[in-house]
């Protein structure tokens, strides 16, 4: 008998799935019932439950890559493959209510007249770190870029060969830079830039001194940087890649700073030191969504904004009604509601609790030390005293009960033979999901 004639119809199978839109069943259905007429071609018997079974696979496949909640289990703050900072509740319900019908964006109520996207959330976050003026853009990568197009373009920058950094991510510096249009000048060594190498540079062609914050690395030994208060006594302005956005060094909006926040730089203190401008992102140490923020000299804020990079880079309404509400929270002095805060600053008593609970109620589970992360290319090399749920796993059990969790949407860690659930980025609200899925996982 002719193998092809035990091929399902498309039709047929398309019958067995669900779950997603009707076009996207029907691609996977075509794709399985082409791959078993080949195979009938070759010669070879079809069962049509095996062309339904592939189909099914197919589609589970494409169900398992669309954009959905995981749970961050791996301890790292600001996970930027899993991204970044979780947004407040009163934040997204700001943007909610702006999206979900018109707004005053651009629009002046009290005189009818057109009025500017950066009149709220640019304005607010600018008071929330002492500057004069501020603007929202998509992220801090484009901040930068329009900083350096709008102030910079056809001059030369200064830096410091110690900050021609890769923050990851394909964001270099030297490569921005070349991206604005204006021309790097590199001083001092990669581990020393004193004031005097600075002063050696300036010329009647510098627009700018440009200081990054070194992110994701941390050099330590014989090395020496110029502070910003020192760069502002050069002359031309001053802008500082402030990077993660720790609004400000003495954290106010706590009760008490945390330890292990260290020397971590404040925007506030850039802007007293004396900077121009400060760029820096909205969904790292901020804790808000992904965007970038420029605040400094309200002239240089005006120049930015007219430049026509500022349109291809500016932020949405969403975005900008999010951030409204988070500097709220700043401006408040009380970052309870920030999820980043919540989650960085709660005692490692209380995390131990949750995981003796959690780890109760799963087979092998016990509750384990952990080291949690800012991330995001905060504070390398710092850790923050965290707790979680440990399950032993030796050898190649380990990975494959972390590849069991994400199939749950779980991302967890492998430490030595044990795999690692950190509490400190999990929401309380989902323990008793995280109990589940571990559960699940270690039944299997
Ligand atoms: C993270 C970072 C960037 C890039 O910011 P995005 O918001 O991801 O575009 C740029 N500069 C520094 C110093 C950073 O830490």
């Amino acid at each position: 008998m002719d193998a092809r004639r035990t091929l399902p119809s498309v039709e047929r199978v398309i019958q067995e799935l669900d779950g997603l839109p009707h076009e996207i069943l029907a691609a996977c259905a075509r794709e399985a019932v082409a791959a078993a007429r080949a195979q009938a071609e070759r010669g070879d018997p079809v069962d049509p439950d095996d062309v339904i079974g592939d189909a099914k696979q197919r589609a589970a496949a494409i169900g398992a890559a669309l954009l959905r909640p995981v749970l961050n289990a791996t301890g790292v703050l600001i996970h930027t493959n899993l991204g970044r900072a979780p947004v407040a509740d009163d934040a997204l319900d700001a943007a909610r209510q702006v999206a979900a019908g018109y707004s005053n964006l651009e629009y002046r109520l009290d005189t009818g007249e057109r009025g500017s996207r950066h009149e709220h959330a640019g304005a607010l976050l600018a008071q929330a770190c002492g500057a004069e003026a501020g603007l929202v853009v998509n992220n801090n990568a484009a901040a930068v870029l329009l900083a350096l197009a709008a102030l910079a373009r056809g001059r030369e920058v200064v830096v410091s060969r110690g900050e021609l950094v890769e923050i990851g991510g394909g964001f270099r510096v030297p490569e921005i830079m070349a991206e604005s249009g204006c021309r790097l000048v590199e001083v001092g060594t990669t581990n020393r830039t004193r004031r005097a190498d600075y002063v050696e540079a300036i010329g009647p062609e510098t627009a700018l001194v440009l200081k990054v914050h070194a992110s994701n690395y941390r050099m330590v030994g014989f090395v020496e940087t110029t502070p910003v208060s020192e760069l502002v006594t050069l002359g031309p302005p001053v802008i500082v890649d402030a990077g993660s956005g720790l609004l400000d060094e003495s954290t106010p909006w706590l009760p008490r700073r945390p330890s292990w926040l260290r020397d971590e730089p404040g925007v506030r203190q850039a802007v007293e030191a004396g900077a121009a401008l400060v760029t820096f992102s909205g969904d790292k140490l901020l804790g808000g969504p992904q965007a970038g923020i420029l605040a400094g000299r309200a002239d240089l804020i005006g120049s930015v904004a007219r430049h026509p990079l500022a349109r291809a880079t500016r932020a949405d309404k969403m975005t900008l009604a999010a951030l409204q509400a988070v500097a709220f929270s700043y401006l408040s002095g009380d970052a309870t509601g920030i999820p980043l805060w919540r989650m960085a600053t709660g005692s490692v008593d209380d995390l131990s609790a949750r995981a003796e609970v959690i780890a109760a109620g799963v087979p092998g589970g016990k509750v384990v030390d952990t080291e949690a992360v800012a991330g995001g290319g905060a504070l390398p090399g710092l850790t923050i005293p965290s707790a979680g749920v440990g399950v032993d796993a030796p050898g190649p059990s380990g990975e494959r009960l972390l590849a069991r969790l994400r199939e749950h949407g779980v991302v967890a860690r492998l430490e030595d033979d044990t795999v690692v659930c950190d509490l400190r980025t999990i929401d309380p609200l989902d323990d008793t999901n995280l109990a589940e899925a571990l559960r699940t996982a270690c039944a299997s």
